[in-house]
């Protein structure tokens, strides 16, 4: 089975769903380490390149490394839905303290709102990957990048070698130059940012991105709470068979108890 699909950037090609022999990827600890996992399984479900969009591949088909965050990971969840089809079933313990319910949630994969890259930004990424923005507090001009897959795979040694001070490590990584800064004293001016500026610039990352939006609300079935979660993309989101091993599982314990 295979589909044309549409990333958020527009760049357009044909997938098909997993095979047996991806299993190999989804169980390889060492490229699971390395963040390797999600590269091999795009280069092996992506079958043909159509439109590129903003990107210049040079004479490759692709090149998953310098495709936005946002692209992969639309790609990746149109490959799961392709594999598996569209709906999604996980389970989340309820936030409520005095509950703490299992919720069991299903959605379908094709409700996640999916926000475009617009013509700005796909101007600035064309431009060699440079968005500007000007900071509330420092009244300084930043320029910034958008994360690729190149950097996503640099982003764990990033937070491993951040010790406590992760935000700053993470906006370093992002910006590209301060007005009036030399390269090495970004990190202490970043360090020097108040936080308005930092979460301004959080903002700003978010605001020019494009991508699918993996925020949802669920509600407990118990105690009728509502909660923000993040959807998990585990393993399981993969291989949804070792998920349904878990529930087996879980119901053979409450039988026991
Ligand atoms: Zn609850």
């Amino acid at each position: 089975m295979s589909d044309i699909i549409t990333c958020p950037s527009g760049l357009t090609g044909r997938i098909r769903g997993m095979k047996v022999r991806e299993e190999r990827i989804l169980a390889d600890r060492k490229l699971a380490k390395s963040g390797g996992q999600m590269d091999e399984l795009l280069a092996a479900c992506w079958q043909q390149t159509q439109d590129v969009g903003p990107y210049d591949f040079g004479k490759s088909d692709i090149d998953w490394g310098a495709v936005l965050q946002g692209d992969r990971f639309y790609a990746l969840l149109q490959i799961r839905a392709a594999t598996y089809g569209s709906d999604y079933a996980f389970a989340v313990p309820c936030e409520n303290e005095a509950c703490r319910a299992r919720i069991e949630w299903e959605l379908d994969l094709r409700d996640l709102p999916v926000r475009s890259l617009s013509k700005a930004s796909r101007t600035a990424l064309v431009n060699g990957n440079r968005f500007e923005a000007t900071l509330p507090d420092a009244g300084k001009r930043v320029w910034f990048q958008l994360l690729t897959g190149a950097d996503e795979r640099k982003l764990p040694k990033v937070r491993r070698h951040a010790g406590d001070r992760l935000l700053s490590a993470l906006l370093a990584f992002q910006i590209l130059e301060i007005e009036g800064v030399e390269p090495r004293g970004k990190r202490a001016f970043v360090e020097d940012l108040t936080l308005r500026d930092a979460d301004f610039l959080v903002d700003e990352f978010d605001r020019v991105d494009c991508g699918v939006d993996t925020t949802i609300e669920i509600e407990c079935a118990e105690c009728f709470a509502t909660q923000d979660v993040n959807l998990p993309f585990g393993r399981n989101f993969f291989l949804p068979g070792k998920e349904r091993t878990a529930r087996r599982r879980d119901r053979s314990n409450c039988f026991r108890e």
